[in-house]
């Protein structure tokens, strides 16, 4: 099973460990490179694409802006569509919650589609402690899991394997859970891809429950929505009896017409494809036909207070595309284990923080996953502006670190304002310029300050303030103005 990230070290020292991983540096230059030149091709072929981004970013907003009503909506339209309900404030409450369903059906496995918030509580490690399988059926987190990996990139799971690797998996692996591979298995991958599909068919086939996130929930008819690429969805969404879906409470739209904006962005900016192979959506039961037992977790587990934040909250825009991940410097050199969460990347680094805290020795670090270059923003297909958010969290460390006590420059600035909202404060402070500039004479610079100013003056040239101030001089020429 596939671990999770708790007690990972800071970003930087795991960042270290990583870069030392030639093979995998390589293998994400090569991807991230690929889907990088498709993206572009397929963006630039739309000469509405900022107004596409605008409107994606306006839409979620005004979710954003509205969370309480939209949320209650969606369970209104989910419930007369025959679906059940379930509210969970944290990941415990939510495995809690899926767990207890499972085993009210007496299933001992189930299936899964990808589904990042099911990794963002830990579902299938909450599963096994309960003696329930969970098979993962994305074809990247298949290889995630029999490797008992961890996912580095949110698109494509397994990017720091290459095929080679991928050939030792499935030959060690696959057999001791199912249906192992065909003798004489190469690392061609269509090969790969056909001992998955048969791997996986024998799953799909018995499984009765499955388990899916949604990428959209539409609050008008309580419609989810699953965009995926491989039919493996397809399969979890309709085969079994029951199914249960985990859905962060940010996934919600207002109405299926807003669909057609991320529909467009989507898969431009996950997979550079003008439309993606498999849009799955379902609306409660329908009598004969799918599963006949809908369960729905609405899942906060941090995003009400990234919602708080005024600032922050412009995070829970994310479509979950990657197209950030794919244009980072950073990520592109060090990977995704090194963000100790399954959100790497850009996104990992202003949204880990906020949906778990700043307590960690990893969420502190992680807004220093950055050099600023803003590409990730200049890409992000819902406009959040995710250096603005880097700085805005790097401030929310270094305030808790300090325990609330006011930093020099604070100190400073209040002061400044203070003298400079009163005109006589102002004339009085000059004076003491003009002072201080006869006292250091002919010197160009200040120099060094005393005691803590001195972190201030050792890294900046000061000049001197001049012997005689502007005012000063007006007066002695033309006469008091007042
Ligand atoms: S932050 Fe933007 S670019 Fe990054 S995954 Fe989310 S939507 Fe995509």
């Amino acid at each position: 099973m596939s671990g999770t990230f708790i007690g990972m070290p800071k970003f930087q020292t795991a960042a270290k460990e990583a870069l030392g991983n030639s093979q995998q540096r390589r293998n994400l230059q090569h991807a991230t490179g690929t889907i990088r030149r498709k993206r572009a091709g397929v963006v630039d072929e739309l000469n509405n694409w900022d107004e596409l981004r605008q409107a994606g970013a306006a839409i979620k907003d005004n979710v954003l802006s509205h969370l309480d009503t939209y949320l209650v909506q969606l369970e209104e339209s989910l419930t007369q569509a025959g679906a059940t309900v379930h509210w969970a404030a944290d990941a415990e409450e939510a495995n809690r919650i899926v767990t207890s369903l499972v085993r009210a059906t007496g299933a001992e496995e189930v299936v899964k589609v990808k589904s990042m918030a099911t990794q963002e509580i830990g579902l299938n490690e909450a599963l096994e402690v309960a003696g329930i399988n969970a098979w993962e059926t994305d074809l990247a987190e298949l290889i995630v899991q029999l490797g008992h990996d961890k996912p580095s990139h949110i698109l494509v799971p397994a990017i720091h394997r290459n095929r080679a690797e991928i050939r030792e998996i499935f030959l060690r692996e696959m057999g001791q859970v199912g249906t192992p591979p065909p003798t004489g298995l190469t690392s061609n991958p269509r090969e790969l891809a056909e001992a998955a599909r048969v791997h996986l068919r024998e799953k799909f086939l018995r499984a009765k429950v499955a388990i899916s996130g949604a990428n959209f929930a539409i609050a008008e008819t309580g419609t989810l929505v699953v965009v995926e690429s491989e039919g493996n969805g397809r399969m979890c969404l309709t085969l079994p009896e029951t199914l249960i879906s985990v859905v962060g409470i940010e996934k919600v739209l207002p109405t299926l017409e807003d669909l057609e904006v991320f529909m467009q962005l989507l898969p431009r900016s996950s997979t550079g494809e003008r439309m993606n192979p498999y849009t799955s959506t379902w609306t409660g039961i329908t009598p004969g036909d799918g599963p006949q037992d809908v369960h729905v977790v609405l899942l906060d587990n941090g995003r009400t207070d990234a919602l708080a934040d005024q600032v922050g909250r412009q995070a829970l825009r994310c479509i979950r595309c990657s197209a950030c991940l794919n244009v980072c410097p950073v990520y592109q050199r060090v990977g995704g284990h090194a963000y100790g969460s399954v959100y790497p990347g850009p996104i990992g680094a202003i949204l880990n923080p906020q949906l778990r805290g700043t307590t960690s020795d990893v969420d502190q670090s992680l807004p220093y996953a950055s050099s600023l270059c803003g590409a990730c923003g200049d890409v992000c297909p819902v406009n959040i502006e995710i250096p603005e958010l880097l700085v805005h969290l790097r401030t929310r460390v270094v305030d808790e670190h300090r325990g609330g006590i006011p930093s020099g420059e604070q100190i400073a600035m209040k002061g400044a304002a203070w003298m400079f909202s009163d005109h006589r404060r102002w004339e009085k402070a000059q004076k003491g310029a003009e002072l201080s500039g006869r006292a250091l004479g002919k010197k160009d610079t200040i120099g060094r300050l005393p005691g803590p100013l001195s972190a201030w003056s050792d890294a900046r040239d000061a000049p001197t303030p001049p012997a005689e101030s502007f005012r000063s001089w007006w007066k002695r020429e033309k006469g008091d103005p007042r």
